[in-house]
């Protein structure tokens, strides 16, 4: 398996990172007081260094409110955002992956994504269609089990696949 590589699209943080972290209090100029909406309980997220110019810089999160308080673009990469608190950040984006294999077909170009946890994202209609006839009864809890399985299925049937750890 290869290990996953974010390319800092920001979207898992602009889309749930609103619901997710709530700020409670600001304990100093670089410290804040957090609350984890989803599970609930606290964390103290700290700002990093290397990320203090680019959070001072609050213009986008401003129009934009499901955004996580921290995301910030990355200044000078347009396009490309980052977690101000990465070393900080909680548990749960900690555990987040937001794109667990990336399908190719014969010819190279990529036809197809597994997000979160088993679901296929695909514009492609005979990917779709093996994977509603093969893959999606597959019945078994164990996501390593169902990994091998997905990925021998896809390749007998001419895909190649990237599954991320
Ligand atoms: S984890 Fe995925 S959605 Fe989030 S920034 Fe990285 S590539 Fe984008
Ligand atoms: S804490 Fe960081 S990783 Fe988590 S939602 Fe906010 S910006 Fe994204």
């Amino acid at each position: 398996m290869t290990a996953f590589e974010c390319t800092l699209c920001g979207k898992c943080c602009m889309h749930a990172g609103g619901e997710l972290i709530e700020v409670e209090k600001r304990l100093t100029s670089r410290d804040f007081l957090c609350r984890q909406k989803i599970i609930g309980g606290t964390f103290r997220a700290r700002i990093e260094e290397r990320f203090l110019d680019a959070f001072r810089d609050a213009s986008e999160n401003k129009a934009h409110p499901s955004w996580c308080p921290f995301l910030r673009g990355l200044p000078g990469e347009e396009g490309k955002y980052v977690c101000t608190i990465h070393n900080s950040r909680p548990l749960i984006c900690r555990s987040y992956t937001c794109c667990a294999m990336r399908i190719f077909g014969p010819d190279g170009r990529e036809v197809g994504k597994v997000k979160g946890r088993r679901s296929l994202d695909t514009g492609d209609a005979a990917l779709r269609r093996c994977w509603d006839e093969s893959i999606a009864p597959l019945t078994t809890d164990d996501d390593i089990v169902w990994r091998t399985e997905v990925t021998g299925t896809l390749e007998r049937a001419g895909y190649r696949v990237e599954a991320y750890e």
